[in-house]
C-alpha cells in the first residue's frame, strides 16, 4: 500500500467518494485504506492518487513508505527542506562534494605519479 490515512484525518469523507476502487473504508470510526483494493490510482483515469489530492488536511492522507529507511529519509528530507528552504539540498550537497573530491584527486595525481616513478 502506498497511501495511508493518519490521525490528522478530520473525517470529512471526501476521499470515500473519490477513490476509484472503493479502497477507503471506515472501521470503528476510523478511515482506513484497504491495501487489497488500493491500486495507488494507477491504471485509472486519474494522474494522481485521489485520496491524497482531495484531502483538505495537510497530512491526513500520506504516502506510506515501503520500508523503514525510505520512511526515515522521507522524514529527514522533509525536515532538511524546511530548515534550508531547498528541496534539492542533498543533490546540491552531493554535486558540491563530488566536485571538491574530484579537484582533490586531480591535485594528488602528479604526486602519485611522482612516487611511482621513485619506487621504480
Ligand atoms: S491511492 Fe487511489 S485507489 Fe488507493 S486509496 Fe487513494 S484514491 Fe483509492
Ligand atoms: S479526505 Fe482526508 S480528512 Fe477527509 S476523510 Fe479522507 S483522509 Fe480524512
Amino acid at each position: 500500500m502506498a497511501y495511508k490515512i493518519t490521525s490528522q484525518c478530520i473525517s470529512c469523507n471526501l476521499c470515500l467518494s473519490v477513490c476509484p476502487t472503493g479502497a477507503i473504508k471506515i472501521v470503528e470510526g476510523q478511515h482506513w485504506i484497504d491495501s487489497e483494493l488500493c491500486t495507488n490510482c494507477v491504471g485509472s483515469i486519474h494522474t494522481m492518487p485521489q485520496c491524497k489530492a482531495g484531502c483538505p488536511t495537510c497530512d491526513g492522507c500520506v504516502k506510506q513508505p515501503s520500508n523503514y529507511w525510505e520512511g526515515w529519509f522521507t522524514n529527514y528530507n522533509h525536515v532538511v527542506a524546511k530548515l534550508t528552504n531547498k528541496q534539492d539540498y542533498w543533490e546540491r550537497w552531493f554535486n558540491c562534494y563530488s566536485q571538491k573530491y574530484f579537484e582533490q584527486l586531480q591535485k594528488r595525481q602528479p604526486q602519485s605519479v611522482g612516487s611511482e616513478a621513485y619506487v621504480k
